[in-house]
């Protein structure tokens, strides 16, 4: 009998997809308030387009927003993108990570100023709740920031937690 590395765990969905190499529909937030803002977004957008087992499929309008909580600082540009991919949402995070370090990402102060801040916000249906990654990504349904821009690519996907399109979660919030 051959042994598998899953042997006797059960899989999520996204793991399941992982393995039989099937693309799943992620969607992630991108922000920057430092430096060329909005040439720092399309150069990570374009980054991201070349990994293996991503592909871009969708971005929204890029916006210009005050920033929210953290010290005073500059207004960020905001937007969000549409992704198909085989990565897990923990290899997605990993790959997000690289790319924000690239752009001299700092993570000394939190919600401070940023030259790029890329956030996983779904992943399919997944849900993870582990310290260090949370899918749907916590503040999601509480930013305008980040619901607005997706609403523009993605207002029928359904939250699988709060069980709304993100288009009722942006009116819940702007209401
Ligand atoms: P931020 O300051 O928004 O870039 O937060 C980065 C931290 O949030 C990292 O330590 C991540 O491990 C953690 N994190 C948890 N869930 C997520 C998510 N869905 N997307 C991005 N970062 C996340």
């Amino acid at each position: 009998m051959i042994a598998t590395r899953n042997q006797g765990r059960k899989l999520t969905r996204s793991a399941r997809a992982h393995w039989a190499n099937v693309e799943l529909t992620a969607y992630i937030g991108l922000g920057s308030n430092l430096g060329p803002r909005e040439e720092t977004l399309r150069q990570a957008l374009q980054d991201l387009a070349g990994r293996s087992g991503v592909s871009v499929t969708q971005v929204s309008c890029f916006t210009e927003t005050e920033p929210v909580g953290g010290p005073p600082q500059g207004p960020f540009i905001n937007a969000a993108a549409e992704l198909r991919t085989t990565l897990t949402p923990r290899e997605l995070l990993g790959v997000l990570q690289q790319i924000e370090d690239q752009f001299g990402r700092e993570r000394d102060v939190r919600w401070g100023p940023r030259t790029l801040d890329l956030d996983l916000l779904l992943h399919g249906d997944q849900v993870v709740s582990d310290p260090d990654l949370q899918v749907p990504h916590p503040l999601l349904h509480k930013r305008l920031f980040v619901l607005e821009p997706l609403c523009q690519i993605a207002p029928d996907v359904v939250h699988p937690v709060l069980h709304k399109t993100v288009k009722q979660l942006l009116a819940d919030l702007a209401g």
